[in-house]
């Protein structure tokens, strides 16, 4: 997905003469580009970078990790041990990545593990395991969290910082840098809205103007982890917050 900010023209005429034929559909401010190859797909994202063409990266679902929340461990465990006796419990599948949530109030590390796996087929064996470290266990599917995805890189909505390839904006002062670099540090009378340009609110309120609207999903398994913005934002709002955030 490119940002088109009436410049679809140039910015295709760009693409067409570095990779021959591109395959490109136009959508409102984006246009969406279908690379033919895994191969092409990494260097229109490196042709892009380099001619500082704004863009975010929408992965297949085969791509996507397959996330899990377990339950039954101490909060003190190491997150490598963790990885560690995974890897030897699994071996048909590979650990990308393991976190654990904390409290946002207290900040404090809760005894909820989340783990990422590589999809390979595999992976419904990992509920499997009831048993793990020498103590019961609970494993669960882990779904995103209700509501749009909001990138930690450019503060827009529906990619995560992941796949994103815009300029870094910050939620508290619109600046060059991630939030969390922010030298604003303490909460602010009358915040301006980097989104919607309106001042009271900051754009990960969800009744911003331009905050996406998304019915609440459906089924089975529990949702974490609630974003640490929404946190951030009731600093500013003074609305009631949300408990829980990750930690990696
Ligand atoms: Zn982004
Ligand atoms: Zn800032
Ligand atoms: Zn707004």
């Amino acid at each position: 997905m490119i940002r088109n900010k009436n410049n679809y023209k140039e910015i295709l005429k760009n693409l067409n003469n570095k990779f021959g034929k591109v395959n490109a559909v136009l959508a409102n401010e984006y246009i969406k580009v279908y690379p033919e190859t895994a191969e092409e797909h990494r260097d229109m994202q490196k042709f892009c970078r380099e001619e500082k063409i704004e863009f975010y990266v929408i992965r297949p679902l085969s791509e996507r990790p397959f996330k899990i929340v377990m339950k039954g461990l101490h909060r003190d465990t190491d997150i490598e041990e963790i990885k560690f006796e995974l890897a030897i419990a699994l071996p048909e599948i590979e650990i990308l990545k393991v976190g654990q949530l904390k409290n946002v109030r207290t900040k404090s590390p809760m005894d909820i593990f989340m783990t990422e796996l590589k999809k390979n087929g595999h992976g419904n064996k990992i509920f499997e395991i009831t048993q793990f470290m020498f103590l019961k266990i609970k494993i669960q599917n882990c779904r995103k969290p209700p509501g749009a995805t909001q990138c930690w890189n450019c503060n827009m909505f529906n990619h995560s910082s992941e796949n994103c390839g815009f300029q870094t904006r910050c939620l508290k002062c619109g600046e060059d840098h991630r939030t969390n670099q922010c030298p604003i540090t303490t909460p602010q009378e009358n915040p301006k809205c980097i989104n919607c340009g309106a001042t009271g609110h900051i754009a990960s309120w969800r009744h911003c103007p331009l905050f996406p609207k998304i019915k609440p999903t459906k089924g089975q398994g529990e949702n974490y982890p609630k974003a640490q913005r929404e946190f951030l934002a009731s600093q500013y709002r003074r609305q009631e917050n949300i408990s829980y955030s990750m930690q990696t």
